[in-house]
């Protein structure tokens, strides 16, 4: 492809994308091929001589595409959103065109610095202290990875990461509704799952402060050694919120590192509303929330911030001769901020939304999720079939359909599962799952940048009509 056809299909390519954005709706939202349908119809061999871009794009369009599930359909209400935006999506076709690897401030000064502001801008816009440090990692699983290796290291004197473990025996808390991605951090950071303790949560799916206090207690007592909390701000499953405020005072007592999980409603934070969430934020070592999530950013933009970077830097840092530079000790060079030595340039994206909508767009959309599926909150309670599950605390509601005559949980929970599948092979929207104190229960978050109050209704004129006619 020469310079000009890169003209030419480039202008096409995005005549397609506008196009899809158009037609969105039209596509079913759950892709509904079976497994191998998409890699059966691909050539088992790459092509010896070049293929025209006409045939690629050919091909993109009739195989690639039916296996799209579209995330950015305002009818997907499954898991969280992974939402994106115009102005992203442009910054992010700008930095594929300076395919910049920004691992140190000299390999692109302008990524450097431009992420330490727009992550400062993100710190400030949902109410950080400054004392945060910023920096963009690709996803919350890195995030809480680089927290507890960052926390290990402080804790041994930096000694693990010289000479390997021998014989620690820290121990890592978040609550039993915590996000997955935790217990992966601590099996790889070498801590072990065995010593990851889940905390019971409340009848709202939030940790129980005295019960965390309880199990600290027993494991000192025990000879073992705390580590670390992990509070969630907005758990996976139905977004309950920790009590960070009685957490941190926990993890002060205790001199613990405290990392808060705020993956998806770290974005809430920008309303005034949700501040009271960030009570004891002064006691917080670490914090993670996702702009790839719902703050209209492509996926993957991930923000940690972190008080003590210091401490941060002395664990990943590394430098060899061959990236040894002039300017070093006066730069952030973000390779010495996590896991990567090689980093994509996606603050440009970032500051490309930020700037388009402004905090105070930003602020009403997120607003405007929230507020559309609280309305939905009041229609399903006013239906006597219909039951609600955990609190509607953002822009989620877990819920389930439980008609007269059914009280056996394993009988609901299966009607349930039956109900969603048959919702979600209608095509017209997607819903994910989960299960609530043994209950399995739907799950409908609206927080695609372009949901509105008439996909909701329509949503839930499809799941009453698909519950109603399974029983
Ligand atoms: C989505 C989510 C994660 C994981 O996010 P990734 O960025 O995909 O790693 C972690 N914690 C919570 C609470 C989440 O909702």
């Amino acid at each position: 492809m020469d310079i000009n056809e890169f003209r030419k299909n480039a202008h096409r390519a995005v005549d397609w994308i506008a196009d899809y954005y158009e037609n969105i709706e039209k596509f079913p939202v759950k892709s509904q091929v079976a497994p191998g349908d998409i890699y059966k119809r691909l050539k088992s061999q790459p092509p010896a001589n070049g293929e025209s871009f006409e045939r690629i794009f050919d091909d993109f369009q009739n195989i690639i595409m039916p296996g799209i599930t579209h995330w950015q359909s305002p009818n997907f209400f499954a898991y969280f959103p992974a939402n994106s935006s115009f102005p992203s999506i442009l910054g992010e076709m700008l930095t594929a065109a300076l395919g910049a690897q920004c691992m140190i401030w000299e390999t692109s000064p302008a990524a450097a610095e431009l992420e330490e502001m727009t992550a400062q801008w993100l710190g400030r816009m949902i109410g950080l202290p400054s004392e945060f440090h910023g920096v963009i990692q690709d996803t919350a699983s890195t995030a809480t990875l680089v927290s507890l290796l960052t926390a290990r290291e402080l804790a041994s004197d930096f000694e693990i990461n010289k000479h390997g473990y021998a014989g620690s025996k820290f121990r890592v808390y978040c609550s039993a509704e915590a996000h997955s991605s935790i217990e992966k951090d601590v099996k790889i950071a070498g801590i072990g799952r065995d010593n990851l303790v889940k905390i019971p949560a409340d009848s709202n799916f939030a940790m129980i402060p005295s019960e965390l206090r309880k199990a600290i207690e027993m494991d000192i007592a025990a000879g073992l050694q705390p580590l670390a909390i992990v509070a969630a701000l907005g758990t996976t499953s139905s977004c309950a919120i920790d009590p960070l405020d009685e957490i941190s005072r926990i993890a002060e007592r205790y001199r613990l590192w405290l990392h808060v999980d705020a993956a998806y409603a770290g974005s809430a934070l920008v309303l005034d509303e949700y501040r009271p969430w960030l009570q004891g934020i002064g006691r917080v070592d670490s914090f993670v929330f996702n702009p790839h999530k719902w703050m209209f950013t492509n996926f993957d933009c991930s923000v940690y911030f972190v008080r003590n970077k210091e401490a941060l830097i002395r664990t990943f840092e590394i430098m060899p001769e061959y990236l040894k530079t002039g300017s070093d000790t006066h730069v952030k060079n973000y390779r010495d901020w996590g896991v990567q030595l090689g980093r994509r340039f996606r603050a440009l994206k970032l500051w490309f939304v930020i700037r388009s909508f402004g905090t105070e767009g930003i602020k009403s959309i997120i607003r405007k999720h929230i507020e559309n599926i609280q309305t939905i909150k009041k229609l399903m309670e006013s239906e006597n079939d219909f039951e609600i599950l955990a609190p509607v605390n953002l822009n989620l509601i877990c819920f389930r359909y439980h008609p007269d005559g059914i009280e056996n949980q394993n009988e609901l929970n299966h009607l349930n599962e039956k109900i969603l599948q048959k919702i979600n092979s209608t095509g017209e929207i997607y819903m994910t799952h989960t299960k609530l104190a043994g209950n399995y229960v739907m799950r409908l978050v609206a927080g695609q940048t372009h949901v509105e109050m008439r996909h909701l209704d329509r949503a839930w004129e499809i799941i009453r009509a698909s519950a109603r006619n399974m029983t």
